[in-house]
C-alpha cells in the first residue's frame, strides 16, 4: 500500500535539509518504499504567503497523511510579528492539533564522531539510547499557573498534573519501542518527593504487566541525570514526564556532540493500527548559514529514517539509511559543523545528500 508523506520544509536551512531528505525518499522509492510526497508551507514561509504560520489546508493535509517531515521554522525576519502568528506557533499548532503526546529523541553516537563528544570515548562509543518524553501534559500545561500579588509578596505558581491515562499511553509507547530495540525501559520520576511521581511509578508498573518480556527499571530523575553522564550505556529506552524529559533529552543529546546530527519524532495515539507522526531535526533554521548550502542534512535524513521505522513500518529501509550515514562518516566526509581536521573532506549540504544517496 502506498504511503503519503507531507513535507514541510519551513524556513532557513529547513528548506535545504528537507530537499536532501526528499531526494532520499525518491531513492528509496526505487527500492520498494512506495511513498508519495507533497510539499507545503509552514512557519515564516507560510506567514509571508498566507498571513498565518499554519493554514487549515496544511493542517488537513497533515491529518490525512501517514507522516509529516518538517525542516525547521523561525528567523529574525518574523521577530516583530505578533506571538500567535510567529513561525514557532505553526509548529506548536501542528503538535497540538495532531495530539502528538510522545516525543522520541535518540542519542546515537556514530563511531566516526566519537571524538566530538565531551565525554571519554569508552563512555560513549556505540551509544544508542532513546528518550521518550511526555509532551502534552505535566507542569508546562497544568492549571492553576501564574504570578500573583499576596500580602506576603509576589507568588508564582506552576502545577504538575498527570492523569493515569496519560502515563499509561506514554509507557506503552516506551515498551513498544523497547521491543524493537534492546528490551529495557527505565521509567524516570521523583516518586520520593512528588505525588505525580508516585502515580507515575504505580501506573507504569501496571502497564508493564502487558509487556512482561521487557525489563522495567525505576529511577529517580536526579540519579538519571547523573547516570547519563557516568554510564549512559546502561540505558536502552528512558520514559519520563514533560519537564524531566526536556532536561534529560538535552543532556543525552550532548553525549553525541552535534546539533546537525540529532533527529526526533513526535507521535500521537494509535487508532486502527495507525498513528500521527511528525519527524524533524532537533536543530532550528540556522539563519547564520541559511541559503549557503552549508547545513548538515543528516539530522533530517535520520528523522526520515525514524519515520520509516516507527510510522511506515519499513525497518529494513531505515537500517539502509542509517548504514549509509555511518559509511559516509567513516569515509571521512563532513559538513562544516562536524568538520574537525584536515584528514576529513569538507562537503556542502547537497554534496552530503549526493554521497548518502549513492550509498543507499
Ligand atoms: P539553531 O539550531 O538554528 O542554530 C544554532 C547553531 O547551530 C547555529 O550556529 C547554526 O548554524 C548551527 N546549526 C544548527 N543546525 C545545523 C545544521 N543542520 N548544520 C550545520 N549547523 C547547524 O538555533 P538558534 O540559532 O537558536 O535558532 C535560530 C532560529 O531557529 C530561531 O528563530 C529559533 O526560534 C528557531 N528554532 C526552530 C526550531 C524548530 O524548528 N524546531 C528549533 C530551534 C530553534
Amino acid at each position: 500500500m502506498s504511503s503519503k508523506i507531507l513535507v514541510l520544509p519551513g524556513d532557513g536551512i529547513g528548506v535545504e535539509v528537507a530537499d536532501q531528505a526528499i531526494r532520499v525518499i525518491e531513492k528509496l522509492n526505487e527500492q520498494g518504499l512506495n511513498a508519495s510526497y507533497e510539499k507545503d508551507l509552514v512557519g515564516g514561509a507560510s506567514y509571508d504567503v498566507n498571513g498565518e504560520p499554519l493554514t487549515n489546508s496544511v493542517l488537513e493535509k497533515a491529518k490525512n497523511s501517514d507522516a509529516v517531515l518538517l525542516g525547521a521554522v523561525g528567523g529574525s525576519k518574523w521577530d516583530d510579528v505578533e506571538r500567535s502568528k510567529r513561525p514557532e506557533a505553526g509548529l506548536l499548532g501542528l503538535r497540538k492539533e495532531l495530539e502528538l503526546f510522545a516525543n522520541l529523541r535518540p542519542a546515537l553516537v556514530f563511531d566516526a564522531l566519537v571524538s566530538a563528544s565531551t565525554l571519554k570515548n569508552e563512555v560513549v562509543n556505540n551509544l544508542d539510547i532513546m528518550i521518550v518524553r511526555e509532551l502534552t501534559g505535566g507542569v508546562y500545561f497544568g492549571q492553576p499557573r501564574g504570578i500573583e500579588d499576596t500580602p506576603n509578596g509576589k507568588k508564582a505558581i506552576d502545577t504538575q498534573i498527570y492523569y493515569d491515562y496519560e502515563i499509561d499511553r506514554i509507557a506503552r509507547v516506551a515498551f513498544d519501542l523497547a521491543r524493537k530495540r534492546n528490551n529495557k525501559v527505565t521509567s524516570v520520576e521523583k516518586a520520593n518527593v512528588m505525588e505525580t511521581g508516585v502515580l507515575w511509578r504505580e501506573i507504569v508498573k501496571e502497564t508493564h504487566k502487558d509487556f512482561s518480556d521487557i525489563t522495567l527499571e525505576n529511577m529517580l530523575a536526579d540519579n538519571c541525570a547523573m547516570q547519563l553522564v557516568r554510564n549512559p550505556k546502561q540505558f536502552d529506552v528512558i520514559v519520563t514526564d514533560n519537564l524531566f524529559g526536556d532536561l534529560l533529552s538535552d543532556c543525552a543529546a550532548m553525549l553525541t556532540g552535534s546539533l546537525g546530527m540529532l533527529p526526533s519524532a513526535s507521535l500521537g495515539e494509535e487508532k486502527n493500527g495507525k498513528r500521527h507522526g511528525l519527524f524533524e531535526p532537533v536543530h532550528g533554521s540556522a539563519p547564520d548559514i541559511a541559503g549557503q548550502d552549508k547545513a548538515n542534512p543528516i539530522a533530517t535524513i535520520l528523522s526520515l529514517s525514524m519515520m520509516l521505522k516507527y510510522n511506515l513500518n519499513k525497518p529494513e529501509l531505515s537500517n539502509k539509511v542509517e548504514s549509509a550515514v555511518q559509511k559516509i562518516l567513516s569515509e571521512g566526509y563532513r559538513t562544516g559543523d562536524i568538520y574537525t581536521n584536515e584528514d576529513q573532506t569538507l562537503v556542502s549540504c547537497s554534496k552530503m545528500g549526493d554521497l548518502i544517496i549513492e550509498r543507499i
